[in-house]
C-alpha cells in the first residue's frame, strides 16, 4: 500500500488551470524528487499534499486517510506531514527552541521538558545545538533553513515536503541543507523535495519526477531522467540547467 496516493488531482485559480490530473503514489521511505521550469506548478503540488491549498479535483490519500474529503480533520494533515519553504518563515520573536517547540505544544500531548529533550536532538541531528537560545535574525540562512527542518520535524510527520528548500541561500550554505536532508532521507523518511539541485536529485531520490505545464511529462529514476529522457520536453530542460 503506498503512504501517500493522489489521483486525478486537479487545481484551478479561477481560470487558470495549474495542475491538471496529477497521479501520483509515494511508497513509505521513498525520496522523490520534482524537477521542472517555473510555474509549472511545483509549489502548487506540494500546497495540495499539506491542503495548504484547496483541491478542484481529484483525491490524496495518506495511508488510508483521505485528506481531501471535507470531513477530514486538520491536525491529522499537521502531524503527519512536514513542509520546508524556500523562505524558512521562522517566527522572528521567538527563539529558535521556541520556534521548534511552538507547534507540538499546542498539541498538549507532551510536557515542556519532553519537548525540549525533544528540540534539542533535533538541533543535534541538524547541527545547531549551540543556537537553541538564540533567535532567528542572528542566524544565517543556512542555520535558519536547518532550524525550519528541525521545526517540521517536531510535529514527528511521517512525510516530509521540502520547496526548493535551498534556493535563496547562498552557495556556501547550501551544501549543509542538503546534507541533513540526506541524512533524513537514510533515516527512512518519506520525502518529496522540490528542487533545482541537481546533484542531490541523482544521488539522492530514488525517483525523479519532470513537470510542465501543469502535467507530470515523465517520470522515473535520476538515471532514466538525467541520462535517458524519453520526452523532448525533459530533454530540452535539462538542456538549459545542466
Ligand atoms: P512552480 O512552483 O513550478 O514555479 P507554482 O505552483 O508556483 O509553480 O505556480 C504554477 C502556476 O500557478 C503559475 O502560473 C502561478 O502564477 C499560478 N499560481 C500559483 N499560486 C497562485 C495563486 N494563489 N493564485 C493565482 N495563481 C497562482
Ligand atoms: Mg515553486
Amino acid at each position: 500500500m503506498p503512504k501517500l496516493k493522489v489521483e486525478n488531482l486537479k487545481k484551478s485559480f479561477g481560470q487558470l488551470e495549474v495542475l491538471r490530473d496529477l497521479n501520483v503514489e509515494i511508497k513509505e521511505g521513498e525520496v522523490v524528487c520534482i524537477i521542472g521550469p517555473s510555474g509549472s506548478g511545483k509549489s502548487t503540488f506540494l500546497r495540495c499534499l499539506n491542503q495548504l491549498e484547496e483541491i478542484t479535483g481529484g483525491k490524496v490519500i495518506i495511508d488510508d486517510y483521505d485528506l481531501s474529503d471535507p470531513s477530514q480533520n486538520i491536525n491529522k494533515v499537521r502531524e503527519n506531514i512536514g513542509m520546508v519553504f524556500q523562505h524558512f518563515n521562522l517566527f522572528p520573536h521567538l527563539s529558535v527552541l521556541e520556534n521548534i517547540t511552538l507547534a507540538p505544544k499546542e498539541l498538549k500531548k507532551e510536557t515542556d521538558a519532553e519537548l525540549k529533550t525533544r528540540a534539542l536532538g533535533l538541533l543535534e541531528t541538524v547541527g545547531l545545538t549551540e543556537k537553541v537560545d538564540d533567535y532567528p535574525n542572528s542566524l544565517s540562512g543556512g542555520q535558519k533553513q536547518r532550524v525550519a527542518i528541525a521545526r517540521a520535524l517536531a510535529m514527528q510527520p511521517d512525510i516530509m515536503l521540502f520547496d526548493e528548500p535551498t534556493s535563496a541561500l547562498d552557495p556556501e550554505m547550501v551544501g549543509d541543507v542538503l546534507e541533513v536532508m540526506q541524512v533524513l532521507a537514510n533515516q527512512g523518511m518519506t520525502m518529496v523535495v522540490v528542487t533545482h539541485e541537481m546533484g542531490f536529485a541523482k544521488e539522492v531520490a530514488d525517483r525523479v519526477i519532470f513537470m510542465d505545464g501543469g502535467y507530470i511529462v515523465e517520470e522515473g529514476t535520476p538515471e532514466e531522467i538525467f541520462n535517458h529522457p524519453k520526452h523532448i520536453r525533459t530533454q530540452d530542460f535539462l538542456n538549459k540547467i545542466l
